[in-house]
């Protein structure tokens, strides 16, 4: 009598409704072979193809599949042909460097790695039982023309494995359910107003969050999506005037991108009076929403949430009655995280901490039973951010409570780069902490303590990550101190450590 709230939902829906549409157009420019402009009957095909191709392969129901791609077709049909059926997809952040994709491809226990042909002679040592380059050589192998075996639908298995920098050393695997990415997908569509005459850029990595759902809102509502491989501002323009897109998800730093590009645009910018852009990742300057709808003449919407929130946990779009408002006024009200998305409740708690519950909060994190325990102790999710409601009932994020840096709205876990940084034989102690940048909101800067008699630059420390770590988690400075802030119980006070460089904001984060 029920139907189970599956992601393979939005695939049937745009097969059997917009089947004869154009719904997916690859980006052209890639190493492997574009899968070109794919209606959704063909997305299905290929998503069934590419079930009975892990059949072929012996990957069970239940088992691990990762991917390393830029954004491209072959990962977007992968959430339906790997994820819709019955597997588990982990989508890799590919800036990782590969220490870090190996560690994340054995936490997760993947049987099958899935790589994006530019990636892959930089990933040759990442292990996996089984390893394929995405693209025409092995797209035989992993897209069988058969039926695939069936697999009865559960709302309630994982659909992926999404890894996150949060306040440990290493990332964490949010495991999110079928029923978490439905429910995310549809109130996100909602909420933005989602339909079937919408052409979206995929100007979001897809792997971050699943692409915040878009894939599986957009394919259910019959929108069409163009998959853009590179991001950048001037391409994103280019884009938005040759194939009149009408929305598209970024972070504050790729609209500030956008923005830069728009100054030299020869003529007025693409895409005014049709453009929605959703912004989110970090809190967006207000200076640079005002923009946006006075240069770009584009609709500005924020959205606050995290990788365990799947993502969407509060919604800020224009009201009618702000129409009257003057610009300035009306980006600082668009400037607010937003007001909770239907399904969500928010609470701010005595420290200060946003607090929230709701059908999208994870299941736990993979093979982190105490972690997983922790998150999920008290019917509350624990968002680890700062934040009160204001009088209309908005939240407004104004601060951290984890140790977490957020540079162009990725998240960089600062005891990760402190671990690397006290690898180094010169480093006696060390804090990482994130300070505001005009291009990339926050910024890694190291506060380091050498040990005695020893000596090292700020470029051979700053070298020294660039082996270990993704480049954006290293840091841009380092400064040498004779030491540093503590309790007395000899805990780091990065609040102390921090408020030089925010002294006069606002918030403390950006
Ligand atoms: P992630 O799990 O990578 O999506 O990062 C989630 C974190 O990004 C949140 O905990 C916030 O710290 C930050 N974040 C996301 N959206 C916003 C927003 N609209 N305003 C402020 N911070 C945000």
């Amino acid at each position: 009598m029920f139907v189970p709230l599956t992601i393979l939902d939005f695939l049937h829906r745009a097969e059997r409704v917009y089947g004869a549409r154009v719904g997916v157009i690859d980006e052209p420019q890639q190493p492997a072979p574009s899968l070109g402009a794919l209606t959704y009957a063909r997305v299905g095909e290929l998503a069934r193809a590419q079930a009975a191709g892990l059949d072929a392969l012996g990957i069970g129901f239940g088992e691990r599949v990762a991917i390393v791609s830029q954004n491209a077709a072959r990962l977007l049909v992968s959430f339906f042909g790997v994820a819709g059926h019955g597997r588990t997809l982990v989508p890799i952040n590919f800036r990782l460097s590969p220490h870090e994709i190996d560690y994340i491809v054995g936490h997760a226990g993947a049987s099958l790695l899935l790589v994006d042909p530019e990636l892959d002679a930089a990933l040759a040592d990442v292990k996996c039982a089984r390893r394929l380059v995405l693209g025409a050589e092995t797209d035989a192998l992993l897209y069988r023309d058969q039926a695939p075996l069936a697999w009865t639908p559960d709302e309630g298995a994982t659909a992926t494995i999404n890894y996150t920098s949060g306040t440990t050393a290493r990332p964490k695997g949010v495991q999110l359910t079928h029923r978490n990415l439905w429910l995310n997908a549809t109130t996100f569509a909602l909420h933005a107003g989602v339909n079937d005459r919408d052409v979206y850029l995929h100007t979001l990595p897809m792997f971050h969050c699943n692409g915040w759902g878009m894939p599986f809102a957009l394919a259910g509502l019959g929108a069409a999506q163009h998959v853009l491989r590179k991001i950048d501002g001037a391409e994103i323009l280019r884009r938005v005037e040759r194939h009149g897109i009408t929305l598209m998800c970024a972070a504050p730093a790729v609209c500030n991108a956008v923005l830069a590009a728009a100054a030299s645009w020869p003529g007025p910018p693409p895409g005014r009076g049709r453009v929605r852009v959703i912004c989110a990742g970090a809190p967006p300057p207000t200076r640079t929403i005002e923009r946006i709808e006075a240069e770009l003449g584009w609709e500005f919407m924020q959205i606050y949430g995290l990788t365990e929130t799947s993502p969407l946990l509060t919604i800020n779009r224009r009201r009618a009655e702000w129409d009257p408002l003057d610009p300035r006024e009306r980006a600082e009200k668009l400037g607010r995280a937003g007001a909770p998305a239907l399904g969500v409740e928010l609470r701010v708690d005595e420290h200060g901490e946003v607090l929230a519950r709701s059908n999208v909060v994870l299941a736990g994190y993979w093979r982190e039973p105490e972690a997983s325990a922790a998150a999920l102790a008290d019917d509350w999710f624990h968002t680890g951010d700062g934040g009160y409601l204001d009088d209309e009932g908005y939240l407004v994020i104004s601060d951290r409570k984890k140790d977490v840096i957020i540079s162009g709205g990725e998240n960089i876990s600062s005891i990760e780069v402190e671990d690397v940084l006290c690898s180094h034989p010169a480093v006696a102690e060390v804090a990482v902490i994130g300070v505001p940048d005009d291009r990339w909101g926050e910024t890694v800067k190291a506060l380091v303590v050498l040990a005695p008699g020893q000596q090292a630059s700020e470029a051979e420390l700053i070298a020294h990550c660039r082996e270990r770590l993704a480049h954006y988690k290293c840091p841009t400075s380092v400064e040498l101190r004779d030491e540093l802030a503590r309790t007395a119980t000899g805990k780091l006070q990065k609040f102390k450590l921090r408020a030089p460089y925010w002294q006069g904001r606002a918030k403390a984060v950006n």
